[in-house]
């Protein structure tokens, strides 16, 4: 017949070919992941070449830019869901709503994820002056975005835009309408906790529920980094880790990564990187936490995450600590310092970095340096987000801004970062 010739032809004509030969491949059973949450952590460990030639000392950075959401926060939003639904805070199809205030990281994550599970909807409150791509990717991934008043990450008020979004939490369990439940999962048997006044556990199970996911306060964000990158880092390094070095925005990674290293190794030394205007490198040197460019009188308070977005603060969070007695040395870096290590990896690296990624590696050097480390020394950090997160607005462009840098008055000088190799 026809397809019998047809399929002949096809043989012949494939017997021609060179690679028509099957070549021996090794199965593996574990190579699907399941749906875009199977793409989160597990993130691989990178040489940063440059500095590591340079000093001697390894310089390794944990890829978390890699993840589904583009930053090192879906560990953190997977982690949060996860945990409200298991103590029954939130309940898939129940048409629950998370609220979360961020600079957009997180409310990307938390978007994804809401997606991924079906059936949460995501509100974010988020300053009105971060990046518009921010904006469109939360938009985009079907989230409600409110913008707030811009206040710097390392207010030493409560963030607003924290407090709008456990506000707007508790007047949607207020204003929910309890008579149509929609409940498609069974129950968990430990409900543990309620927040309104004088529910009964069984209530909780029909209400559409208003969840603040509270990135800075809740301990689910720390628990990510103690069960996945600390034993991530150990398994990547085989334990051969002599610091961590890491940036706090809520804590929780620093909390967390370092509180596993030191309960596998307590010599590993766990290193803060503090921007300009942040609290903590005085809170881990001198026990007190106040912002010293305010008692400088400087100008520029205003300036503190101009260049570097995402890490500083300075109040205390739960999450903050939880890190702080583990926490054996702090970095002061400069912006002039972040914006001079941006511009090295890219140049000599090929790694275009958000700013606290930067400012990490530029903290793993002056570690580095200070310890006297060399060969056969290795330190761990965190590449946090890519850069290009950060593009449309001048504020998050500024590591490669020429133009923003004049004007702030911040120089751009490579040698910050030679001068130390
Ligand atoms: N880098 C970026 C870009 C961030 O958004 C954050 C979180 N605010 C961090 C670093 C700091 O991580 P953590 O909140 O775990 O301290």
């Amino acid at each position: 017949t026809s397809l019998a010739l047809f399929f002949r032809a096809r043989r012949q004509r494939l017997a021609t070919h060179d690679h028509f030969k099957p070549r021996p491949i090794e199965l593996r059973s574990d190579e699907v992941l399941s749906g875009v949450t199977g793409l989160i952590g597990n993130t691989p460990l990178i040489r940063i070449n440059s500095l590591s030639d340079a000093l001697g000392v390894e310089i390794l950075g944990k890829a978390e830019f890699l993840n589904p959401g583009g930053s090192v926060k879906d560990r953190v939003a997977l982690r949060m869901i996860d945990d409200a639904e298991t103590v029954g805070l939130l309940h898939p199809h129940t048409g629950s709503r998370i609220f979360e205030g961020t600079v957009g990281s997180t409310g990307i994550s938390i978007a994804t994820i809401a997606r991924a599970r079906l059936g949460y909807d995501v509100t974010i409150i988020m300053p009105d002056d971060v990046a518009e791509e921010k904006v469109k990717a939360l938009h985009a991934l079907g989230a409600d975005v409110e913008r707030v008043r811009p206040t710097s990450i390392v207010d030493k008020k409560q963030n607003p835009y924290q407090n709008v979004a456990r506000q707007r939490a508790i007047d949607f369990g207020k204003h929910s309408s309890f008579d149509k439940p929609h409940v498609l999962q069974a129950p968990p048997s430990t409900i543990v906790s309620t927040t309104g006044d004088g529910e009964k556990p069984e209530d909780l199970i029909y209400k559409p529920r208003g969840f603040f996911a509270d990135q800075f306060e809740n301990r689910s964000n720390h628990d990510a980094h103690y069960d996945g990158t600390g034993p991530e880092i150990w398994r990547q390094t085989s334990g051969s880790v002599n610091a961590f070095v890491s940036g706090a925005g809520t804590g929780g990674t620093v909390a967390g990564t370092g509180m596993f290293l030191k309960s596998m190794n307590e010599d590993i030394l766990v290193v803060i990187s503090d921007p300009e205007g942040s609290g903590l490198y005085n809170k881990v040197k001198y026990g007190v936490m106040f912002d010293y460019k305010e008692s400088e009188g400087t100008k520029r308070r205003h300036q503190v995450d101009t260049v570097v977005e995402g890490i500083g603060i300075n109040r205390l969070t739960d999450n903050i600590s939880l890190a702080l007695p583990i926490i054996d040395d702090a970095f002061r870096i400069t912006d002039a310092e972040a914006v001079a290590m941006s511009r090295y990896l890219v140049q000599n690296d090929g790694l275009f970095l958000g700013s606290s990624s930067a400012c990490n590696l530029f903290a793993c050097i002056k570690l580095a340096r200070k310890m006297g480390w060399q060969k056969g020394q290795t330190i761990v950090t965190i590449l946090c987000d890519s850069g290009n997160r950060h593009y449309s607005k001048v504020r998050d462009f500024a590591c490669v801004n020429d133009e923003y840098l004049k004007k702030a008055g911040i120089p751009v000088n490579p040698g910050l970062v030679t001068e130390l190799l």
